[in-house]
């Protein structure tokens, strides 16, 4: 019978998914935290599954060598695929299941965390109230009544942010490449080109996937273009992004605030701890756009953890056990991802 190995499984993974796995499929399932790449296939010797999260890698070389030990299927606990080489695993007979939504609510409410928590400053005015200092140079920010946030992607989540949103009573602006009518209907929103929607915007948060043609959507022309002063969320993808640009953007004041939820080379950084590493070893594993943007105080980092609520991991466990049970019955597979035509 197959049996599935867990990769990257930090001990939330393990808290919310061991027991309903080895219910499920007792004897068959296990866990380790190594993160999946070329190096580490080789430990899925024996497991005609793997379960990876968003930066285990699956490129082709990594296909490749899961393949010689016998995978047969990735199942991802995420919805994002950005990181799977479709077609190496069409070309390898090895089937892709991923999650495609969970909890909406989880990220969608991130985004308003990261908007308020830049805008009001919390947490420049939580560090300074612990050392003591009570004065109010620098925490000024902005009423969000009546200030225009544009939306970019407007899918299941871009749509969920627009909800969340309605209590602030702003306007919303959207770029899609379909037009969606709730969009249109429920929030007044007006569809425009990306670039009407950063000159108008105070406000844009990205939810669009991470593909080629999304690929430094927001990029130094885009930025050019963008009304001074504008707040950028990403909770999508660190790739949707040129960062070198943004960085530039913040610096120059053409962008007030970054809340970043995802970065770009986030891969072998993120989910890891380097708190006991001094400076010379952390660099060996970061970058030093990662370290600018850690420096600048417009900018709030989160470890890709928009998504990391109780009823995310709930709704990710079952749809992985349904997923993996499809397979191990032979049904039609559900939430199998099929490189595009
Ligand atoms: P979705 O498929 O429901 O919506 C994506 C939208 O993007 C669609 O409406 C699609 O038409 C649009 N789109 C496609 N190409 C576009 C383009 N070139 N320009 C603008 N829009 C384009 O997906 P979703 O559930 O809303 O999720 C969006 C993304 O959020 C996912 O792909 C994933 O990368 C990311 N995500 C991040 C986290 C996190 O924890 N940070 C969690 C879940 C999802």
């Amino acid at each position: 019978m197959a049996k599935v190995l867990f990769y990257s499984a930090a001990p939330y993974v393990i808290d919310s998914m061991k027991e309903p796995m080895e219910t499920a499929f007792p004897g068959r399932v296990k866990f380790t935290d190594v993160r999946c790449c070329a190096d580490t296939a080789v430990m899925a010797q024996g497991f005609e599954a793997i379960c990876n999260f968003v930066n285990d890698e699956c490129d082709a070389e990594t296909v490749e060598k899961l393949s010689e030990v016998g995978v047969k299927l990735v199942l991802l606990r995420c919805m994002g695929f950005d990181r799977v080489d479709l077609k190496a695993c069409e070309n390898k007979g090895i089937k892709v299941a991923r999650v495609p939504a969970y909890s909406p609510h989880s990220v969608a409410e991130q985004v308003v965390a990261l908007v308020m928590c830049l805008n009001r400053k919390i947490h420049k005015c939580h560090l300074r109230t612990r050392e003591g200092n009570f004065t109010l140079s620098g925490l000024v920010g902005f009423d969000l009544y009546g200030k225009t946030l544009g939306i970019v992607g407007t899918g299941q989540l871009g749509q969920r942010t627009a909800q969340k949103f309605l209590g602030f009573e702003m306007k919303y602006v959207c770029y899609d490449v379909y037009e969606n009518d709730t969009m249109k209907d429920k929030f007044q929103a007006k569809y425009m080109p990306v670039e009407e929607v950063f000159a108008t915007s105070d406000i844009v948060t990205l939810h669009a996937p991470l593909m080629d043609s999304t690929h430094h959507m927001v990029n130094a022309e885009l930025l050019a273009k963008a009304k001074p002063g504008l707040m950028l969320i990403n909770c999508a993808r660190g790739g949707l992004l040129d960062t070198q640009a943004v960085i530039d953007a913040l610096k120059s004041g053409k962008l007030s605030a970054y809340g970043m939820d995802v970065y770009e080379n986030e891969g072998p950084i993120f989910f890891r701890d380097f708190t006991a590493l001094d400076p010379a070893k952390r660099m060996k594993h970061w970058d030093s756009q990662l370290a600018e943007l850690r420096a600048l105080p417009n900018v709030i980092i989160t470890p890709h953890s928009a998504f990391l609520t109780q009823e995310a991991l709930k709704d990710i466990s079952d749809v992985t056990i349904k997923n993996f049970q499809e397979y191990c019955d032979k049904a039609e597979m559900t939430n199998e991802v099929k490189p595009p035509k």
